[in-house]
């Protein structure tokens, strides 16, 4: 096969053609600033609250509670570290507590860290062998400070759903902010902040066929969360800078794209991503499938090969032009595991070895034929040379 086949679309997606189209105006004639009082101004002020109006209602929120931002670092920075201040401006002299998993991504995990080193909380809830946040055991963790409950949506390493709309409730219960990064189910699963009661939700458009360096904030309208990034006036003063215009044409696009084709692609990509996962597991001797069987989104196939690195293995099914991650990476030598196979329990040795497939609409049943072989071989080879 000549042509590359990319199984990481967890790691980033290629624009749709039809987002491109949609930017290019916004990027070659429409390049006005959205602050400006003139007319040619008017054109980007005009595109960038279509793109606003197009993603509210794809999450059922109001227009006024999308907030723009650069991405889903941003977002996840702005959620947490402003729901300690707003806590701290309430309570002054108290440092605010927040409850989150040990299986986020690191804009939440490392924004966590640095708010402990600020003096706030930190408590990091338990979560089952498959990644699963156990609700039952939330609830005590719950302090009198606590702030802010923050759990993704969809992990991105293993792709388990989580609990989100019991995780809510417990929030709402408590009086906590519910926040959920979603940055890897939006676009690719329906979310309904009303019904689900999320406070707040981050999303970045690159996850979904959008451009880079975009994203946005969902932040329910009675939450007062200040504002992160100081300046000008833009987003109603909620987050300062000029607007990336194209960019937020483009991920309205995609936010439009995604969720019409949305039911169609799930099935069209899951059918592949099971059969991967059928011929691995019958293939393939000593493999261990990780994260949630039926709580999973649909894209994602994670496995755990025993006497192997997963790293090497990566790069080893490059040079055969296939593209997928691996949970470890290497440094000073040393493999160091991912922060979500240590936390769902997974022995350091076997975590050495996990490989993460992340499928999308353009890959084919051949594709996946074609991978499985290549995989095959590539795993014999590696054990045979460990022994
Ligand atoms: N959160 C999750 C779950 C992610 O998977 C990612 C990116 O991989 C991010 C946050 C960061 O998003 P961005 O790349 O837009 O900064």
């Amino acid at each position: 096969m000549n042509k590359m086949i990319y199984l990481d679309h967890a790691a980033t997606t290629r624009m749709l053609p039809e987002v491109l189209e949609a930017m290019t105006p916004y990027q070659k004639e429409y390049y006005g600033n959205p602050s400006t009082i003139y007319e040619f101004g008017e054109k980007s002020r005009e595109a960038i609250e279509n793109a606003r109006a197009v993603i509210a209602s794809t999450i059922h929120a109001r227009e006024e509670e999308i907030f723009f931002t650069s991405g889903g670092t941003e977002s996840d920075n702005w959620a947490l570290k402003e729901a300690a201040n707003l806590y701290r401006r309430n309570h002054p002299g108290i440092h605010g507590h927040i409850l989150t998993s040990p299986i986020e991504h690191h804009a939440i995990i490392h924004t966590c860290q640095e708010l402990t080193a600020m003096g706030c909380g930190v408590t990091y809830l338990p979560v089952d062998e498959t990644g699963l946040v156990i609700v039952g055991k939330a609830e005590e963790c719950i302090r009198e400070n606590t702030c802010i409950l923050s759990v993704m949506y969809a992990n991105n390493e293993i792709g388990t759903i989580e609990p989100v709309e019991e995780l809510a409730f417990l929030a709402k219960k408590n009086d906590l902010i519910f926040h959920t990064d979603a940055v890897q189910a939006y676009g690719h699963l329906p979310i309904d902040v009303r019904r689900s009661g999320i406070d707040m939700l981050s999303a970045s458009a690159h996850k979904f066929g959008g451009p880079k360096g975009v994203g946005f904030l969902y932040i329910r309208k009675e939450i007062d969360l200040p504002s992160f990034i100081q300046g000008g006036a833009q987003e109603s003063n909620r987050r300062a800078g000029t607007e990336n215009v194209p960019g937020i044409v483009g991920m309205g696009k995609a936010a439009e794209l995604s969720h019409r084709r949305m039911g169609e692609e799930n099935r069209r990509v899951k059918k592949m991503r099971d059969r991967l996962v059928y011929r691995i597991m019958r293939e393939i001797p000593d493999v261990k499938f990780m994260g949630n069987m039926k709580k999973r989104l649909s894209n994602n196939a994670n496995f755990c090969f025993n006497g192997i690195v997963g790293e090497s293995a990566a790069i080893l099914l490059d040079t055969q032009g296939i593209c997928v991650s691996s949970g470890s990476a290497c440094s000073t030598g040393q493999t160091e595991v991912s922060h979500v196979m240590k936390a769902i329990g997974v022995p350091e040795g076997l975590a050495q070895g996990a490989l993460r497939f992340t499928l999308g609409a353009e890959n084919t049943m051949e594709e996946i034929d074609y991978t499985v072989e290549k995989l095959k071989y590539i795993v014999e080879d590696m054990r045979k040379a460990a022994v």
